[in-house]
C-alpha cells in the first residue's frame, strides 16, 4: 500500500462557475427590476459544432437573464454581403441591443470587415475599432469591453481583493481578443504590465517575476511551476482539447495545474474558471448595451 502523504494544492482554486453565476444572477434581476428586454442576436455562418454549442449555451443563457434572443443560421456558402446585409438589418433593430457574429467565419468572409459593419454600440464583443479604442485610451466607461478578459479582471479583483496598483502582471498571449485588451485593462488598474509572446526572449524568467499572471496562449501545460513566483495569482484562460490513446477527451488548460498550485496563491481551473465569465460578461454587455440605448447615450 503506497502510505505516501497525499500533497493537497495550496493555491484557493477560483470558482470561476460561481463568480459567473452571480453576475447571470444580478443581470437577471436588474433586468426583472428596470422592466428593461435587452436583446441579444447571434449571427451563426455554417453548421461548426463547436460554434453551434457555443451559440446554443449563448442563446439559452440570454434566455435565463429574460432577455429576447434570437439566432440567426446562415448557409456555409453565405456570401459577404449576405452576412453584411443581415447585420445592417440587425444594427437597425430597435429590440436588438447587443449582436455577435460567431467567430470563426469560413475563410470565404473577412472578419474584420464584419466587425467593422457592426453598430459599436451593439458591438457586445468588444471587437470593433471604436470599441478597442476606447479601451486603449482607459475610457472603458463608455466602451463595450472584450467578454474574456472583462471576466478575467473580475476573477483577478475577486483573487487579490481589489488591490491592484503597482502589481507586475505578465500576460502570456497578445491577440487582438485576449492578450491585448486585457493588458490595457491592467494597465488602467495601475498594474506594471509585460506581454509575453511567441517571439519573447526567456518567456520563463519574466513570467516568475509576475505577481499575477495570466495565460492566454493555446499550448497546453505549458506554464509549469519553475515560471510561477511563490504566491503569484494565475488566470488560466487556455482551452485545449487533449484526446489520449484511448479516445478520450479532456479539457486543458495553458498551465499545468497541479504542480503550479502548489506554488501559487490563487488559481482559475480549466475547465470552470475563465469559460463561463466569458458568456456572464457577454450578459452584462448586452444589459449595458441596452440601458445606454434606453438613455440615448453610449
Ligand atoms: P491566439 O492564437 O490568437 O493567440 C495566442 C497568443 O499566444 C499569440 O499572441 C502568440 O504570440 C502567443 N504564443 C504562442 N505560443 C507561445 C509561446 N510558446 N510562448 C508565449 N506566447 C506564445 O489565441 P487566443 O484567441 O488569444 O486564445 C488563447 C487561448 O485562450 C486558446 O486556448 C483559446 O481557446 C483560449 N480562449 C479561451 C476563452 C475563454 O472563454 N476561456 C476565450 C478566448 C480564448
Amino acid at each position: 500500500m503506497n502510505t505516501a502523504p497525499l500533497s493537497s494544492p495550496e493555491a484557493v482554486v477560483i470558482d470561476g462557475k460561481a463568480a459567473a453565476a452571480a453576475i447571470v444572477n444580478d443581470v437577471r434581476e436588474a433586468v426583472e427590476r428596470e422592466g428593461i428586454v435587452p436583446g441579444l442576436a447571434v449571427v451563426l455562418v455554417g453548421a461548426d459544432p463547436a460554434s453551434m454549442v457555443y451559440v446554443r449555451n449563448k442563446g439559452n443563457r440570454a434566455k435565463a437573464c429574460g432577455f429576447l434572443s434570437r439566432q440567426i443560421d446562415l448557409a456555409a456558402d453565405a456570401s459577404e454581403s449576405e452576412l453584411l446585409r443581415v447585420v445592417g438589418e440587425l444594427n437597425a433593430d430597435l429590440a436588438i441591443h447587443g449582436i455577435l457574429v460567431q467567430f470563426p467565419l469560413p475563410r470565404h468572409i473577412d472578419p474584420q470587415r464584419v466587425i467593422e459593419a457592426i453598430d459599436p454600440v451593439k458591438d457586445v464583443d468588444g471587437f470593433h475599432y471604436e470599441n478597442v479604442g476606447r479601451v486603449a485610451v482607459g475610457a472603458t466607461g463608455t466602451a463595450l469591453v472584450p467578454c474574456t478578459p472583462l471576466g478575467v479582471m473580475r476573477l483577478i479583483g475577486q483573487a487579490s481583493g481589489g488591490k491592484l496598483a503597482g502589481k507586475h502582471a505578465v500576460v502570456i498571449g497578445r491577440s487582438n481578443i485576449v492578450g491585448k485588451p486585457l493588458a490595457n485593462l491592467l494597465l488602467q488598474e495601475s498594474c506594471t504590465v509585460t506581454v509575453v509572446h511567441s517571439r519573447t526572449v526567456d518567456s520563463e524568467a519574466l513570467c516568475r517575476q509576475a505577481d499575477i499572471l495570466i495565460a492566454a496562449v493555446g499550448v497546453p501545460n505549458l506554464v509549469k511551476a519553475s515560471w510561477v513566483k511563490p504566491g503569484a495569482v494565475v488566470i488560466d484562460v487556455g482551452i485545449n482539447r487533449l484526446v489520449d490513446a484511448k479516445g478520450n477527451a479532456s479539457l486543458v488548460g495553458d498551465v499545468a495545474f497541479v504542480e503550479v498550485s502548489a506554488v501559487a496563491s490563487a488559481i482559475t481551473p480549466v475547465p470552470g474558471g475563465v469559460g463561463p465569465m466569458t458568456i456572464a460578461m457577454l450578459m452584462q454587455n448586452t444589459l449595458d448595451a441596452a440601458r445606454r440605448a434606453q438613455r440615448h447615450d453610449r
